[in-house]
Formats: C-alpha cells, structure tokens, sequence
C-alpha cells in the first residue's frame, strides 16, 4: 500500500513507534499515540481539485488515498461577521454534512479504518462526535458501536441511530461512558475522537483551509472550543506544518474557550478564577468535559489563553446569533461569547481573529427554544 504522506505512529511520551498500518489507537504500553508526518504543499495540485479538506492530499496520514470516504465534505464558507462592533472571521463548519465539523476527523480517521479492512469500530460520544463515526461508518460498510451518556440530546440519539449504528446508553457521567467504550475497545478498534491521532489529522484541515480562504495570510488569533480539544489541537498541527512548509509566515495565537461552569483548563492554569468549577452541566454540552484525555497537549496548544464563560454570556450569545441568521448550537454560542470575552478584554487595535461556528441548531432545537424563554431568568440570575 502506498501512503499519500509518510507516516507512523509515535507515543510521544514513551517513544513507542508503529508502522503506519499499525491497526493501534494506543501503544503497547497504553500510552496516546500521535502521527509522526511529513506533510507535502503542492499548491498546483491543489488548485485543481475541488475546495474542501481531500484538496490537501499529499499532507493526509491515508494509506490508500483512492478509497478514502467522501460525503460531499466541501470547504466550508468563510463570513465576516461584526462582533460588538468588530469584525472577525468566522469558518460555518456547522454546515457538513452530519451537521458538525467532527465531520474532518471522522472522514479521515474512518477512511483509514477501512483502509486497514476493520469491520467493527467503537467510539464513545457526548453526541456529535457520534453521528460523524456513525456517518462514515454507514458510508463505509463498518459496523459501529456508539457509547453515549444517559443525558445525550435525543436528537442526536436518533441521528446515530437513523445511520444504523448501535447506540450503548451508559448511565452516569460523561466520563463512565468514556471508560465502558474503553473497555469494550479491548478487542475491537477505537474510533475515539479523543484517543485516536488520526482525527486530528483530519481536523487540522480546518487550518488549512482557513489559511487559503485568507490568501495565505494567517490570522493573529483563532478563537476555538476546548473540550476534548479535537479542533484546538488539529489547528496546532495544521498551522505548525503550513508554517514549516513557508505556506504561512507566522503561527497564529490559539485562544481555548471554556464554559466557566466546566472549566477543567482553567481551574488547572489560573486556579482561583471567578465562577470555574472544574465539573459541572453547562448549557454547552459539547464542552463540558471534565476530564480531557490530552489535558496536557491542549493547555500547550493554547499559545494565547484560555477564557471562561458564564451560562448567562452563552444564551445572550446564541440568541445574537440567531437574531443575526445563524442558528447553531448552545456550545457553538459559548465559542462565540468567548470571542466577544477576548475582544472585550485582551484583543489589540486591528488584529485578525479568525473562529468558528461548530455545530447545527437543528441538532438541539428543543434546548435552544428552551433557552431562549430562559432569557429573562438568565439576566437576574447569571450563575444558572
Ligand atoms: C465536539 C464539539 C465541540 C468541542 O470540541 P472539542 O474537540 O471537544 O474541544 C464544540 N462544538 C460542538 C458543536 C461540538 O460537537
């Protein structure tokens, strides 16, 4: 098999290596692997496919790039939208096909599955990371098992289900859900968003394609969720090797955004910040993970900070949002009231900030409705 970049797998903590058609999720020793890759640019050939993740080719882990699985993932548009009175740039992954940008890493790292000739995969979610495995799976002819907390947004449930996966509903926290997945993943393969490097390897075409729609000119900030951190750390991969391939002349700074109500990041960097609990619900559910797998990797990805916001900032966020034509999801909102933190208090006079919209509103529209008659509540009472 010829691989479209060479590749193999590493446990940066350990040393541990792998050849590429390695079928591990982690080493031998249990450790989190990551890609050791050499990326190639050849903005020609580039140019001639058409716009969206599989233009980049030469820089994927695949190891058989013609029977990579496509859904129609194009680049997704690039919009200016005007924030408190200023201007950022905003990416509408929301708009792939399973509704969110888990859709890159999914594509890639489910490709690969097939790739390899696995016939079962596993994975645990808090949702949408579900319905993308789900998604490709069914594309793919793989039987899929997706583990989900009790809590899952019922329209989630079903899309996972509509895909023909089978859902495994794990009672107690996000975190009982992540170690049943773990152990069933002990004799199949783990298509875990989190322990997984080739999701990365599919998320950082976020950067790539950011990038492009910039003219190669990077932003100063990218503004991301910081959950399991699958974006954050795609987009440290991405820009990393745009700039060491001279695509890019500088490295932009990566902002996390936290809820403060789940806030493990913050309560680990800059312990005593008002309102951070390190576990707790929070109207985001996309990011309310209280233990992320790769904690240490995302605190060193986020070159410029982290922020913290209240549930009262989301739902004031997400009803700007909607009230300006974009109808997405509650943790999309919180990324968005993160933006308008970070213009607030710590954005210099003309720098580039770049985010991103994650998630469809049509996947909670229950909750959003909910939220929003909430409003009033929210005002007199900001830490509900
Ligand atoms: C998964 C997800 C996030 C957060 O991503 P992490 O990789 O966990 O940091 C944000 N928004 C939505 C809609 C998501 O599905």
């Amino acid at each position: 098999m010829k691989a479209s970049a060479s590749f193999r797998l590493v446990a940066p903590d350990t040393g541990e290596a792998y050849a590429p058609d390695a079928p591990r999720w982690r080493s031998a020793s249990g450790a989190l692997l990551d890609l050791d890759i050499q990326p190639v640019f050849d903005p020609d050939l580039m140019r001639r496919r058409p716009p969206g993740m599989w233009r980049y080719l030469e820089a994927l882990p695949l190891l058989d790039p013609d029977r990579r699985i496509e859904l129609g993932e194009t680049a997704t548009p690039l919009v200016p939208l005007r924030l408190d009175g200023q201007e950022v740039h905003v990416k509408l992954d929301y708009l792939f096909p399973s509704g969110s940008y888990k859709d890159r890493g999914a594509a890639l790292l489910i490709s690969h599955a097939r790739a390899l000739g696995i016939g079962q995969v596993v994975q645990d979610s808090s949702g949408n990371a579900g319905c993308a495995v789900a998604q490709y799976c069914a594309a793919a002819g793989i039987a899929c098992d997706i583990f989900v907390p009790g809590d899952t947004s019922p329209s989630k449930l079903r899309q996972i289900a509509a895909y023909g996966a089978q859902i495994r509903l794990v009672p107690g926290t996000r975190e009982d859900t992540a170690a049943a997945a773990l152990q069933a993943a002990a004799s199949t393969y783990y298509a875990s968003h989190v322990w997984n490097p080739f999701f990365l390897h599919g998320t950082k075409t976020f950067a790539y394609e950011l990038c492009e729609q910039l003219d190669w000119q990077a932003p100063d900030t990218v503004v991301l969720p910081a959950g399991n951190g699958t974006l954050l750390l795609g987009c440290e991969i991405g820009f990393r090797e745009l700039y060491a391939a001279g695509l890019i002349g500088h490295v932009p700074a990566l902002v996390g955004v936290q809820a403060l109500a789940c806030a493990p990041l913050i309560v680990a960097q800059a312990p005593g910040t008002p309102g951070a609990q390190p576990a707790g619900p929070t109207l985001a559910e996309g990011i309310a993970i209280a233990a992320p797998r790769r904690q240490a990797q995302m605190l060193a990805a986020a070159t410029g900070g982290l922020v913290g916001v209240s549930e009262a900032a989301i739902a004031d966020t997400l009803r700007l949002l909607c009230g300006m034509g974009y109808f997405v999801e509650p943790t999309s909102a919180a990324v968005i009231a993160g933006v308008r933190q970070y213009l607030a208090e710590r954005a210099r006079p003309g720098e580039r900030i770049a985010t991103v919209l994650t998630g469809h509103g049509l996947k909670a529209a229950d909750k959003i409705a909910k939220m929003l008659e909430m409003k009033d509540m929210l005002d007199t009472h900001p830490q509900i």
